[in-house]
């Protein structure tokens, strides 16, 4: 990234520094909402207390929606302005690995918003990006905040949905679609309702998703039906709520 500041990569908080200049440098460009700068904050305090690292039981739901991705007819990945400033090349390496789509998908909706993040992900090596259409609706929503697009999210099967608002999260799994979701809050309602909850910084989640998925590449679809059904969601809530409860 051309507007990266200089940060020691030595420096023991060296990955939150580099996040929160990211999420800044996002608000100047117009692709995170103020309310992101927010968001931000809450993510960064769970991962002080989970040590900054991917627990062991994060790492096998990252196996696990990897799979998942690889098993979906139709995944599609859900980037919002938080996930666009923070790991824009990641998403579409990701997509690469797996097929998923991607769809801009925003909880305080603007065209501008919608348009610069579109074009950030462009810069960074996407082809389509999805979600400017905004020809469906998920039910139960109140108008703007349900906007999506037909051949996008609104028919996937499989959807990730990093950093998502827990009403959203909810309508969009009582649609009947496998949910996997990132969120470093164990306790937030958004992964409770996931079919595979990631609790992780997204940073080090998708670099991951993404390497499981090319190691999983010639598996077979049994293969991969075994790891997500022996994934217990459950289990990796419970793993994470503890590592913070037992400092
Ligand atoms: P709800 O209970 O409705 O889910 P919430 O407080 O979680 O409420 P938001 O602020 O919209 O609602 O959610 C942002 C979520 O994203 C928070 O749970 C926060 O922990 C998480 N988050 C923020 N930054 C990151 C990050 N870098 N990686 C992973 N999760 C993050
Ligand atoms: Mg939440």
């Amino acid at each position: 990234m051309t507007d990266e500041v200089e940060i020691p990569e030595d420096h023991p908080r060296y990955q939150s520094l580099l996040t929160r200049h990211r999420i800044e440098a996002g608000v100047e460009k117009g692709i995170t909402s103020r309310q992101g700068l927010i968001a931000e904050g809450r993510g960064e305090s769970f991962d002080y207390l989970l040590g900054e690292e991917t627990l062991p039981s994060a790492d096998e739901a990252e196996r696990a929606a990897a799979a998942q991705l690889l098993l979906a007819e139709h995944a599609v990945l859900s980037v919002n302005g938080n996930v666009a400033a923070l790991v824009p090349g990641e998403i579409v390496d990701l997509a690469d690995s797996t097929g998923a789509d991607i769809e801009v998908n925003l909880f305080n909706r603007t065209d501008e918003r919608m348009q610069a993040i579109a074009d950030h992900l462009h810069e960074h090596g996407a082809e389509d990006v999805k979600g400017l259409t905004a020809d469906a609706r998920i039910p139960g929503l109140e108008h703007e905040r349900a906007k999506v697009d037909e051949d996008g999210i609104f028919t996937a099967d499989v959807v990730l949905v990093p950093l998502e608002d827990g009403d959203r999260a909810e309508a969009l799994a009582e649609m009947g679609k496998t949910e996997l979701v990132i969120d470093l809050n164990p306790l937030s309602r958004s992964p409770r309702t996931a079919a595979v909850p990631i609790i992780d910084n997204i940073i080090r989640a998708v670099p991951n998703m993404t390497a499981h998925a090319r190691a999983l590449a010639d598996v077979s679809r049994e293969e991969l039906e075994t790891i997500v059904n022996e994934f217990d969601r459950q289990e990796a809530l419970d793993d994470a709520e503890s590592a913070i409860r037992d400092l």
